[in-house]
This record gives structure tokens, sequence and C-alpha cells, in this order.
């Protein structure tokens, strides 16, 4: 059950069939265009849509709005430095800050940076500064069927694959994705993490973390191959194998806006934090107020509790199952944030470049209200790529909905999945040069 009773809420939109027939073809069949006033359970993205505990409100209330100096800045650097071990803590309003700042002071044009699956902010500021964004994850996640434990895990022959093309001074860091989220926010083991660390040890190249997820990993690692210690011991044996990590703390961070970088080398530092001053603000506020930073420090703490996560990843999975009960088909296994549907699966009639996993996410709209991701053609399928999954992600909100809320999602999918047959693909009709997924237009195929 959930580890939290509720102390405040939200009502809910409804709407008519005839409604969201009107929302969706003013959006441009994109469901980033439709209104949340539109929707009725907003499952497109955990990022930044948590709700915060009594304790995060209360810390808002002890923001000290100082320029420079805030006493909240001093509270999230200690406890950044109590979870992760890194030395400077540098506070940022989302993680595409963080990635922005670290690449364009260490990418170069023509570097190449391997991570398990790059996601598409991370792969966009890679390509920004001129550099190449290289996936290397095990063969398995690209199996929507392969159910195994560490699916996040990166192939260090894929890794060496990079390193032979390429050379050692064209790699100027690895990245890990905890959890991997464009590859269905599968874990990552404690295994792998130290192959790769030591790899990057062994050829003298920085390895740092994407954690946006960092506790939901460290709790899978705990029941998956039964690690012993809590969970801030085990996050911490992770980070002690890196140099450093970029975080959106709109995930694990439990709150609706904040990031930071945070990183042992002083150089690097000092050059991200001249950065940060141009583009974000003073390094004790980083484009953040100092409620929130107090907030964040609060979730960091709270995200680490095993009850918590125990809950969370337990929804996610019960969720998933009742899906695949439902015969819906989805990738497996269930991963940490999101269950995502196996959208080649479900219509195997709607060939790619008509963006089957698209065709989905609008039709779960239409049906009821529910809004999803697409993660396929339309995402990274940009000049023809095409990405081996077709998928649609259900993400799920951190301490937002109950299980009536996704048993009536499970509901809607499993009534499309009977007329699955009725569903027809659609064509671009306006993209943007990049990340072209967030302002697409789209129309159905005649
Ligand atoms: C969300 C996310 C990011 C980017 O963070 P924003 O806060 O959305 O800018 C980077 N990497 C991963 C794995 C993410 O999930």
């Amino acid at each position: 059950m959930e580890p939290f009773k509720i102390k405040a809420t939200e009502s809910i939109p409804f709407t008519s069939r005839a409604e969201r027939e009107a929302a969706l073809k003013s959006a441009g069949y994109n469901l980033f265009s439709v209104p949340s006033s539109k929707i009725t359970i907003d499952l497109l993205t955990d990022s930044g849509t948590s709700a915060m505990s009594d304790r995060q409100w209360a810390a808002l209330m002890i923001g000290d709005e100082s320029y420079a100096g805030s006493r909240n800045y001093f509270r999230l650097e200690e406890t950044v430095r109590r979870i992760s071990g890194y030395k400077h803590v540098i506070p940022l309003h989302q993680g595409r800050v963080a990635e922005n700042l670290l690449f364009s002071n260490c990418v170069r044009p023509g570097d190449h940076v391997p991570n398990n699956i790059h996601f598409d902010t991370t792969k966009a500021n890679i390509e920004h500064n001129g550099g190449q964004a290289i996936d290397c994850v095990i063969d398995a996640a690209y199996d929507p069927q392969a159910d195994i434990p560490f699916k996040g895990d990166m192939d260090l022959e894929k890794l060496d694959r990079v390193l032979a093309d390429v050379g050692r001074d064209r790699i100027p860091l690895v990245l890990l994705t905890i959890t991997n989220n464009s590859g269905g926010g599968q874990p990552v083991s404690l295994a792998n993490a130290t192959e790769v660390s030591d790899w990057c040890k062994r050829h003298g190249i920085p390895f740092f973390y994407d954690a946006c997820r960092f506790a939901e990993n460290a709790y899978f690692c705990k029941v998956r191959s039964g690690l012993d210690g809590d969970i801030p011991t085990i996050a911490r044996r992770f980070f002690d194998l890196a140099d450093g990590c970029t975080m959106s703390a709109k995930k694990d961070g439990l709150v609706n806006m904040g990031g930071f970088v945070a990183l042992n080398d002083d150089a690097l530092a000092e050059k991200v934090t001249n950065m940060l001053i141009l583009i974000e603000g003073f390094p004790t506020y980083g484009g953040l107020a100092g409620r929130d930073l107090e907030a964040m420090a609060q979730g960091l703490e709270e995200v680490l509790d095993e009850r918590y996560l125990a809950h969370r990843i337990g929804q996610v999975r019960d969720f998933g199952q009742a899906l695949r009960d439902a015969g819906v088909p989805i990738l497996v296994p269930v991963g940490g944030h999101a269950v995502y549907l196996d959208a080649r699966r479900f219509l195997p009639h709607i060939a790619q470049d008509q963006f089957p996993a698209q065709a989905l996410t609008c039709a779960l709209y239409l049906e009821g209200g529910v809004r999803a991701v697409e993660i396929g053609g339309l995402m990274f399928g940009a000049g023809g790529n095409w990405p081996e999954l077709e998928l649609v992600r259900l993400a799920v909100p951190r301490r937002v909905y109950t299980s009536s809320h996704l048993d009536y999602v499970v509901e809607i999918a499993a009534t499309l999945f009977e007329k699955r047959d009725s569903i027809r693909g659609l064509q671009i009709t306006y993209e943007a040069p990049v990340l072209r997924h967030f302002t697409a237009q789209l129309k159905p195929v005649e």
C-alpha cells in the first residue's frame, strides 16, 4: 500500500470523445500540444510531475532568497555530498542544463560519447557540441520480450569497438544512464557499473552517470541481485565508481523543477561554474529559488526511503502485470518509472514510417483521455535513421495516482487492443530541425 496518506487533492478533467477528437486535431496529432485541461490521466512523463510531501511544502517556507550564500544551497550541497560523495555540487534548474554545461566544456567536434542508451536531450546536447552519441547497451535491451533483470547494462565489447574505431582521444567521457530511460527504465547492475568504471580507469577516460533515477536503480539492485545494505549504501557504491553525475531532480529529486551536476574534478567544476553564471545564475542558486533548493534537498532524502521505493516500483510493476494479463503487448521486464507498450506488436499493420507508436499514443488519448508519449520513430527517426523499438511510454508520476487510476488506464488500453485493426498510421506535416517530437505536427494517413 501507499506509505503515505493524502492531504491535498486536485480534481482531474473529464472530456467527451468529441472534445478529444477536436483537441487532437488542433494539436496536430501531437499530445505535447494538447492542453492538460483536456487530459484525464496524464502519463506523459514522470519528470517534474511528482507530488511533494508535507515536509517538502514546509521546506518552501524556509527558503532563503539571498542572492549569494543561501542556507538552502548549503543544505543541498551537504545532502548531495553525503549521498554521492562528489566534491562539487552545482545546482541548476533541470537535467539538460547539466548536460549543456558538462558537454560544452568537454565535448569537441568529432568526439564520440558512449552511453547505454542516450536520453533524447543527452543525445541532442552532445550533437549540438559536434559530438556523436553512441549507444552501447547490451543487445537484449532491443528485444522487448527478453525478460532479464539488468537490461540497462552496458556491453563492454561495444565500448571496446568505439575505442578501436575512434581512439581514446576522441572519447571525452563515458556516460551510464541509471535507470536506462530510453530502453524502458531498465536498471544497470552494480557489477556492470563496476566493469564500466574499470574500463574507463584503464583507458584514462572520465566516467559520469546520468543519475536521474539513481534511487530506483539502487532499489532494483537490492531486490534483483540481493545486494546487502540499505538504499543509500547501494546508491553510494554506484557513485563511488564514477567521477561525477548529471541529475534531473525532476525525477528522483521528487521536485517539480531542479537538477545539478556533481563532480570531483576541480578544473572542470570551475569551467562548469563559470558557464553556469553565464546561463543560469550565481553558483549558490543556479537558476532556482532558495526554497526550491530546500525542497530538492528534502526530496533527495525521501527518495532513498525503502518503503517509498517498494511502493513506487511495485505500483509500476503491478500496472504492467495488469496490462499483460489483459493481453496488451508490453516491454518486459517492467522498468522503474513506466510501462512501455510495444507498438510493433500492438499495431503490426502500421509500417514504421507511419509512426505506429505515435498512432497508438493518439488512440489512447481518443479512447480515454490518457496521455502517453511516443518513444519511437518520431522521437528518434529523423533523417531516416529508424530506431529498433517503437514504444509508447506510460510514465507514472511519483506519489500522484492511485491504483484505481491505473486500473482505468488498463481498461482503456485493453479496449483499444480489441479494436486495434481500426487504428491508422500518421504522416508528418511539420518538423523542427532538432528534438522534432516535441513540436511536430502530423495527420492521419489517407
Ligand atoms: C529527464 C532526463 C534528462 C533531462 O532532464 P530534464 O530535467 O528534462 O532536462 C536526462 N536524462 C535522462 C535519463 C532523463 O530521464
